[in-house]
């Protein structure tokens, strides 16, 4: 063989390669056009359907029909399967906790770390004589000092409270000094009142006002009554007042039939379209 047809033969093998390449790739990039071709199809009337999902009339988006606060008082005597239902609801709540008791301190921070809101339920007097909490009561015979060194002592043992509330009170919730001087303290330490609203008397909202302290009413009661039928409806009232005025506070206790009704309720009102919040977000 010489030289020159030794290399016509390497020229037509190496033009023949490079043909069946060429006819390889242009079938590869067909096959890889129509795929990408499907793909893009898939994909629009994937777009078409969910479009199609979110207007359709039967799933309109739920519009907000009232924000409920709702406050639980009376935590910290127990630890319990009710006290630790109450941390398993599903919505914003503020728990109100009694300084001196065995699980104060213990339970505010159980409930922090669940995502609950803490306040201090303080012991005010009563006109009657039922009282406990000896050395957190305030009394209206108590002078300034006493007071406010009461006050303090309680956020100590409940560090973690960023308000407050009260525990009874007919007597000392209508009374000036008193309120005056639980103002200049929560004024002091940047923390807001909830009147608990246990005397028609109260002067407790408006002297927080007079001291430029964060305050708000409870607006409904939900277990007066220890019946889970009219803790439901007291629940429904508390719904109503919030629809009609925007937002309302409803006031409950850590009790085996509250839990219980909270349990149904609070998704059930979630539902038609109320929001659970946290109070300290309902204050004026
Ligand atoms: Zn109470």
């Amino acid at each position: 063989m010489n030289k020159q047809s030794f290399k016509t033969k390497v020229i037509y093998i190496l033009t023949a390669i490079i043909v069946v390449l060429l006819i390889v790739i242009n079938k590869m990039n067909y096959r890889d056009k129509v795929e990408l071709r499907k793909e893009l199809v898939e994909t629009v009337e994937e777009t078409k359907d969910s479009k199609a999902h979110k207007l359709s009339p039967e799933t309109p988006p739920p519009s907000l029909r009232g924000t409920i606060g709702l406050v639980i008082d009376d935590f910290g005597y127990r630890n319990d399967d009710v006290s630790d239902g109450f941390l398993d609801l599903k919505a914003k709540l503020t728990y109100a906790v009694i300084p001196g008791h065995e699980y104060s301190t213990y339970f505010g921070k159980k409930a922090i770390n669940k995502g609950y809101e803490i306040i201090v339920h303080m012991p005010l007097e009563n006109l009657s004589n039922f009282e406990g909490e000896d050395e957190f009561v305030l009394r209206t015979s108590m002078n300034s000092k006493t007071l406010q060194d009461r006050l303090r002592a309680a956020f100590d043992q409940i560090p973690v409270a960023i308000g407050m509330n009260n525990h009874q009170g007919s007597k000392a919730s209508a009374d000036k000094h008193v309120m005056s001087n639980i103002a200049r303290v929560l004024k002091d330490k940047d923390l807001f009142f909830i009147d608990s609203r246990t005397t028609t008397e109260t002067v407790a909202e408006s002297t927080m006002e007079v001291y430029n302290v964060p305050t708000s009413r409870r607006n409904v009661f939900l277990d007066n009554e220890s019946d889970e039928n009219k803790i439901t409806a007291q629940m429904l009232l508390l719904s109503q007042v919030a629809e009609e005025k925007g937002s309302a506070i409803g006031i409950g206790h850590v009790r085996p039939k509250t839990l219980k009704v909270l349990q149904k309720q609070i998704p059930a009102l979630q539902k038609k379209g109320f929001k659970f919040e946290f109070v300290s977000s309902m204050l004026h």
